[in-house]
């Protein structure tokens, strides 16, 4: 049986992914700080008896022996990652030399969870693998944008130096229950502001850009990425239709019925203006296409959403 490590296991995207492998019969370890993860969403998992949880932050070497390793251990949303800058840069550059040391040493697959934010705000339009990025070094985003920046670079040190079989993925933005409820993305704000009919929060003028993809694509996509050969990426994974903010608030307000207002807010410093994925590379090397429509994933994030609100209130 193949021994899959999955860090950052315990966050919206590592949850997913455990169980998906759980299904497919792989022994599953999670390591998580539960630094923006939780244990809720694993719980239903512990019991599995090819399910092990390590407590750890991957800042400090781990010895475990694997197959395969997928490295999602870092906070995601922005509220999360600035919180603690510099402790983002440490998961992302000294996490990542010890994941692929750890890859290095038993020989197994690694799979790094990256990011469109290497884009920064693109000036190419919608982004291919081969646009270098427009990233502002200095800035508050920078923590995350250059500290993914550089767990690719040691990823693909590793995979020249070393022949550490690696894959880069590049993840747009997703969505889909076990987002945290406080995680600041715009999903999960507005779900929740829309469900507790409280004013919508736009920041700036709601025509920026994001493309939207449901989670079990995603999911579906990074165990295809991890079971085929001699791809090194990166390769971007994610939804091509791209939304105004705007719309995703309109679509919002419509699925849950609700009045709540709009409210303007200033637009946080190097938001991008713009996101979608050029997908041809992936559609072409493994066949995947995302499935699930924008309005049908929502309506499963919202139902989440409102049996969170409903158990906080009883
Ligand atoms: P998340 O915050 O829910 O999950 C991250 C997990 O990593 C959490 O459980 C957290 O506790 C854990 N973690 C953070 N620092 C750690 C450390 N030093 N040691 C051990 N565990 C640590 O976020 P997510 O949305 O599930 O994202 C997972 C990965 O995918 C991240 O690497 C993120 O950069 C990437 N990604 C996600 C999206 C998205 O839209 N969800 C988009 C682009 C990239
Ligand atoms: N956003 C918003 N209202 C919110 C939260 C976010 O208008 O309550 C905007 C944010 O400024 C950005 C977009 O929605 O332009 C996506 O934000 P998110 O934090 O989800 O992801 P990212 O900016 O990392 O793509």
């Amino acid at each position: 049986m193949k021994r899959v490590l999955v860090t950052g296991g315990a966050g919206f995207l590592g949850s997913h992914l455990c169980e998906s492998l759980l299904e497919r019969g792989l022994e599953t370890i999670c390591v998580d700080n539960f630094f923006s993860g939780s244990k809720d969403n694993i719980r239903h998992l512990l019991s599995h008896p090819h399910f092990e949880l390590i407590r750890q932050d991957i800042i400090h070497p781990l010895f475990v022996e694997v197959d395969q390793i997928y490295h999602l251990a870092c906070p995601a949303s922005p509220i999360h990652y600035q919180y603690n800058a510099i402790k983002t840069v440490k998961t992302n550059v000294m996490g990542t030399i010890n994941m692929l040391g750890l890859a290095k040493r038993t020989k197994a697959r690694f799979l790094l969870a990256s990011t469109s934010e290497v884009y920064g705000n693109p000036e190419v339009h919608p982004q291919p693998e081969t646009y270098w990025g427009h990233v502002n070094p200095i800035g508050l985003r920078s923590c995350y944008d250059e500290g993914k920046r550089l767990a690719e670079t040691l990823a693909m040190d590793y995979h020249r130096q070393n022949k550490v079989d690696i894959k880069i993925v590049r993840i747009f933005n997703t969505y889909g229950p076990r987002m945290a409820l406080n995680d600041g993305r715009v999903v999960s704000n507005l779900v929740i502001q829309a469900l507790k009919r409280e004013p919508l929060t736009i920041y700036g003028d709601g025509l920026q850009t994001r493309s939207f993809c449901y989670v079990s694509d995603l999911i579906e996509g990074f165990i295809s990425i991890m079971d085929s050969d001699n791809i090194p990426g990166p390769l971007n994974l994610g939804n091509p239709e791209e939304r105004t903010i705007l719309e995703l608030a309109e679509i919002i307000l419509k699925l849950t019925q609700s009045s709540a207002t709009i409210e303007y807010k200033p637009l946080p410093s190097d938001d991008p203006i713009r996101r979608c994925p050029d997908i041809s590379s992936v559609k072409e090397k493994i066949n995947w296409m995302p499935k699930v429509g924008l309005e049908q994933g929502l309506q499963k994030t919202i139902d989440y959403f409102q049996e969170k609100l409903n158990l906080n209130n009883s």
